[in-house]
């Protein structure tokens, strides 16, 4: 198995190439230039494994044996969901006989960004300690990236990780996540005024990236989901969902999924590509609308960001997007190469959506009548992100729906006091309790003057 960027820049490399690497020399994407299949007689065997035995199986599909041993393996996956607080790691909540919802969000940071970031965390800190290599990550996030990789990162020794956040942008719960654990290898960077929240730091980024003296001198790399070792590890919770929640394998199943910058999404289409009896994937969008729009009119838009409830997901340039045209398009490099030119040039460009995909866009007022909805009928609580996949999944309700619920509540408690008139219990967390006494450690810059800034600082 080898992995190439999707644009054909450059020679095929191994797999822990790409994932130290992060991205291709190209500023583009690492993707494995073929995919293993399921057969259904695999998928029936898989179906009485526990969520860790299944990510083995997968795992091991998708990894070469000569990067990671299977019993190395199985000792990072291990280590890597040691700190789930559920034993089921990734439970389901049946809301009704079609609608379920697959809570991604029982991990250390309390969204959906841990089920891969430790286990691409753990592999960086393996493969480096192997080559006695150090890395220093650049982190931007839209508001539970820069945790996750925070956490993932604390005192690992061969990597410096630095979290950008847009200030303003995200919730406090989720900034306190970041900068009560500052200090030693983690640090975080409030930046100042960037109008497009967590796109404007990935261009900062970018931009680091773009001036090789200062990448080689850093030995820059990234775990945001540009890497390919995070896309690869959430393909493991579709196969999972399915598994857990089908009468029998081999029956259709539909996915309704928030979508940002299309990481998520991207892993479930490859699952989709490996064999998984997907029959729909709606992409619900909030107000932003850029991947529900682009998916129901073949054509993806460049966009100003406006901010929405679900702050997550407050992106307008979707990463994956190119991954995912990859993939459908049988791993044509020039296709994708000439496709993403034209949308860089003109900010717009055409595509034939696969026919299993179906946006949704979903406004704020929906987004707060599905939460009302669903706690006044189920008592359950849904945080705005889990809540933009119900109400994309209630447009369709012909067939058992799997809703990816990407963060638990209590890093929105703001947000839903105010659409159900008081605070849920189920809106709190003792871990999110715990950091409010705790002091902040930050950095704090101005967006304009960034990229030297921020280079200063790292240097320093
Ligand atoms: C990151 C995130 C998303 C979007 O996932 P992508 O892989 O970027 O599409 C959705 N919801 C929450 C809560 C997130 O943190």
């Amino acid at each position: 198995m080898k992995f190439a960027s999707i644009t054909g820049y450059g020679k095929p490399v191994g797999f822990q190439e790409a994932i130290l690497a992060g991205k291709a020399a190209d500023n583009s994407l690492f993707a494995p230039t073929s995919l293993p299949s399921v057969s259904p007689g695999q998928l029936r065997e898989w179906q009485s494994l526990s969520y860790t035995e299944l990510a083995f199986e997968v795992l091991s599909m998708l990894i070469p044996n000569e990067d990671v041993p299977s019993a190395d393996l199985q000792l990072l996956i291990e280590r890597s969901f040691r700190h789930f607080q559920h034993k089921d790691v990734i439970p389901h909540h049946r809301l009704h006989s079609r609608l379920v919802v697959q809570e991604l969000f029982h991990g250390p940071t309390l969204s959906f960004k841990d089920v891969a970031m430790n286990f691409v965390v753990n592999l960086f800190e393996y493969f480096l300690s192997k080559s006695g290599d150090y890395k220093t990550l650049m982190v931007a996030t839209s508001g539970d990236t820069g945790p996750a990789a925070a956490f993932a990162s604390l005192g690992k020794s061969r990597l410096q990780t630095w979290v950008f956040y847009p200030d303003g942008m995200i919730s406090p719960q989720q900034r306190r996540q970041m900068t009560t654990i500052a200090g030693n290898n983690v640090h975080a960077v409030r930046v100042r005024n960037c109008p497009n929240g967590s796109d404007d730091l990935d261009a900062l980024i970018n931009a680091c990236y773009a001036d090789s003296e200062f990448r080689n001198e850093m030995h820059l790399s990234s775990v945001n989901s540009i890497n390919w070792g995070r896309v690869m590890m959430q393909t493991v919770h579709y196969f999972w969902a399915y598994l857990q929640n089908v009468e029998t394998t081999g029956d259709a199943i539909r996915f309704a999924v928030p979508a940002g910058a299309f990481g998520n999404l991207c892993a479930g289409f490859v699952a989709y590509k490996m064999g998984l009896p997907v029959e729909r994937f709606v992409v619900c969008s909030n107000a932003n609308g850029v991947l529900s729009t682009a998916f129901n009119a073949g054509k993806l838009s460049k966009r100003a960001v406006i901010p929405t409830l679900s702050t997550a997901i407050d992106i307008a340039v979707p990463m994956n997007f190119w991954r995912y045209l990859y993939f459908d398009n049988d791993f044509k490099t020039d296709l994708i190469a000439a496709k993403w030119e034209e949308y860089d040039k003109y900010g717009h460009v055409q595509f034939v959506p696969s026919p299993i995909m179906q946006g949704e866009t979903i406004s704020d007022e929906e987004t707060r009548q599905v939460t009302r909805d669903i706690f006044d009928e189920y008592n359950y609580l849904i945080d705005p992100h889990g809540a933009v996949a119900v109400a994309g999944a209630r447009k369709h309700d012909a067939i058992q729906t799997i809703c990816l619920a990407t963060a638990h509540p209590s890093k929105f408690p703001e947000s839903l006091e105010k659409i159900i008139g008081y605070l849920p219990e189920a809106a709190s967390h003792p871990s999110i309790k715990k950091q409010a006494a705790l002091d902040e450690f930050e950095h704090s810059i101005e967006f304009d003057s960034m990229v030297d800034d921020v280079q200063k600082l790292m240097k320093s």
